[in-house]
């Protein structure tokens, strides 16, 4: 499927009578919000950058203001081949999808605190680089943000996607690296890291990942096969782990290259 990388309540009203109401009706301090943007499905869309991310704050699908700055600093046209501040995903080759805007900015959101000036973060199946980048400006120059995608030419496109967007600058002074191989082993030699972002689902938490985390760091990744929860993976000082999910949600899977793309 190329409807990917989506909030699940964003596509009730196309699959109403297909999903169970009651798996919405969480009692998490996310109830409000879902409810909110169920009704509000698509309103988020604008015809540039800014607009989009305003939308995106009103509908206070993410909060801080450093997420703001990142995304108003990161523009989507310059890594979305098509309809760029649609609130939806899009098809980028390979069979799979840049993540729609709200889930990037719910993911920035629940990663901010993690995200501070000179932190060390992992985007996994990086794909556009768009959020990649959202991250390198959140950690800073004194920071690093690390982008692991398979597909090689993905990589090669999310380079260009970052010059385009005037932001070589990040990969010249390395606090943006983009890196081909298999994201579930992580990228160990860069790590460990204070946030970890998977953008694509996963049939099991990869425990390289977990291993990667810092203590006090935090993992976000899509977890299941079709319906799927976006876990939040927070890795406590004493090296213990606390789990919960944020919301459901459909991404591409986490899988093999030759899975995705054939032989
Ligand atoms: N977050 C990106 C891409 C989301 S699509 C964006 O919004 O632009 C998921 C990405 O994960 C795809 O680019 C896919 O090629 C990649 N992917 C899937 N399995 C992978 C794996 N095992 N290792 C690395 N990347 C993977």
């Amino acid at each position: 499927s190329r409807s990917t990388g989506i909030k699940i309540s964003k596509i009730i009203p196309l699959f109403i009578s297909a999903i169970s109401w009651s798996a919405f009706q969480r009692t998490s301090s996310y109830s409000s919000r879902l409810k909110l943007s169920t009704s509000m499905a698509w309103s988020c869309s604008s015809s540039n950058n800014k607009g989009l991310v305003s939308n995106l704050e009103n509908a206070r699908i993410f909060q801080s203001s450093r997420v703001r700055e990142a995304m108003l600093g990161v523009d989507r046209k310059h890594y979305c081949p098509s309809n760029p501040y649609q609130d939806s995903p899009q098809y980028i080759g390979y069979n799979v999808t840049i993540s729609a805007p709200h889930m990037h900015a719910m993911c920035l959101d629940a990663l901010a605190d993690r995200l501070k000036p000179g932190a060390r973060a992992l985007d996994v199946g990086s794909g556009t680089g768009y959020l990649t980048a959202c991250m390198a400006i959140m950690v800073g120059f004194s920071g690093k943000a690390v982008g692991v995608e398979h597909v090689p030419q993905l990589v090669e496109q999310s380079i260009s996607n970052i010059k385009a967007d005037g932001k070589e600058y990040l990969l010249s002074s390395e606090s943006l690296v983009m890196i081909e191989g298999d994201g579930r082993k992580g990228i160990a030699q860069h790590g460990p890291y204070d946030a970890i972002h998977v953008g694509a689902a996963a049939p099991t938490i990869p425990q390289a990942l977990i291993d990667q985390l810092k203590p006090g760091g935090r993992l976000i990744i899509p977890v299941g096969n079709i319906m799927q929860e976006l876990l939040q993976i927070d890795k406590n000082p004493d090296g213990t782990i606390n789990q919960k999910s944020i919301t459901s949600v459909r991404y591409v899977p986490l899988t093999d290259l030759s899975q995705q793309v054939g032989k």
